[in-house]
């Protein structure tokens, strides 16, 4: 079957034929839209490009992180600024995928891939949507909620920067070093006189996206970090999940570890 590549210098051109071409479909590392049309995928008839800069735009300030869509893993772990995303760009796929790998594909990657998207989550992100007539800002887990249902094209991610040590990410995964997820959880963790105040907790692999955790979240309210403390928000820590059978591990096991390691993650006790 022949496929027709097509590059806009624009993204706002290449927005608008991804809502006109048949079977159009971005192409951004590809690290997964290039296992697809080797496999043949019939439903891919365009491939889509852009070599928009802003694509690969970052932007960071003491209160705000700007990332282009287009940014691979490597590019993100070249950046000290980006130290606190370190942790979760280091552990997606092996140095080659990382090297093509993007930020706008981690949303749109399905389960058990979307650890970058659970870790955007968790920091409450933004999207930056790009159409033919001008851009839009839809909340990342609104886009979640609604990724398959139609092609957007995502420009840019945006978030407000975590204040120290408020961020954590864990990765559970059977193969190291750069095997896929069993599950991963991201949490922003913001204390006040000791107490959390506003924390958001996010998964991977425990959906058919990434999923806020809000049993959870709501259940550590206003408690410190401790081991009492966060025992009623592990007991929920599965609530409103609905994790995936995979070659990597039953639905079943991830419900049962996926505690185990929220734990360990909230306390501190090292990565899973
Ligand atoms: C060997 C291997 C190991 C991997 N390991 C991991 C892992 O550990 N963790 C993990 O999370 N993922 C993993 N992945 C999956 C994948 O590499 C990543 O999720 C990556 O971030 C996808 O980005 P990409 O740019 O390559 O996406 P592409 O393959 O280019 O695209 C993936 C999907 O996203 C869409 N898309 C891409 N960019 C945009 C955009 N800006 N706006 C709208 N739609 C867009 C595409 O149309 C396509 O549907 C792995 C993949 C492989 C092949």
């Amino acid at each position: 079957m022949t496929i027709t590549v097509k590059t806009f210098a624009r993204l706002a051109d290449a927005a608008a034929a991804l809502s006109t071409e048949r079977g159009a479909r971005f192409l951004g590392g590809g690290t997964l839209v290039m296992r697809a049309v080797n496999e043949t995928d019939p439903a891919i008839e365009t491939i889509v490009r852009s070599t928009d800069p802003s694509l690969r735009h970052i932007a960071i300030s003491s209160a705000r992180v700007e990332l282009g869509a287009g940014l691979t893993m490597a590019a993100l772990l070249a950046e000290r600024e980006l130290a606190f995303l370190h942790p979760v760009a280091r552990v997606i796929g092996g140095p080659a995928v990382r090297t093509a790998a993007t930020v706008g594909g981690n949303l749109f990657a399905q389960s058990p891939y979307g650890d970058f998207a659970a870790a955007l989550l968790a920091l409450d992100a933004t999207t930056t949507l790009a159409g033919g007539f001008g851009q839009r800002e839809v909340a990342l887990e609104e886009l979640l909620v609604r990724r398959d249902q139609g092609v957007s094209l995502v420009s840019s991610v945006a978030f407000r920067r975590p204040t120290t040590r408020t961020f954590r990410f864990v990765k559970v995964t059977r193969v190291h070093p750069k095997g896929v997820s069993v599950l991963s959880i991201a949490a922003q963790l913001p204390l006040m006189s000791g107490r959390v105040n506003g924390a958001r907790i996010a998964y991977a692999a425990m959906g058919r996206t990434p999923v806020r955790a809000r049993a959870a979240e709501r259940a550590l309210e206003g408690r410190p970090l401790d081991a009492a403390a966060v025992a009623p928000a592990i007991a929920v820590a599965d609530e409103g999940t609905a994790p995936i059978d995979d070659a990597m591990a039953s639905a079943w096991w991830r419900r049962q570890i996926l505690p185990v390691h929220l734990r360990r993650l909230l306390l501190g006790d090292g990565q899973g």
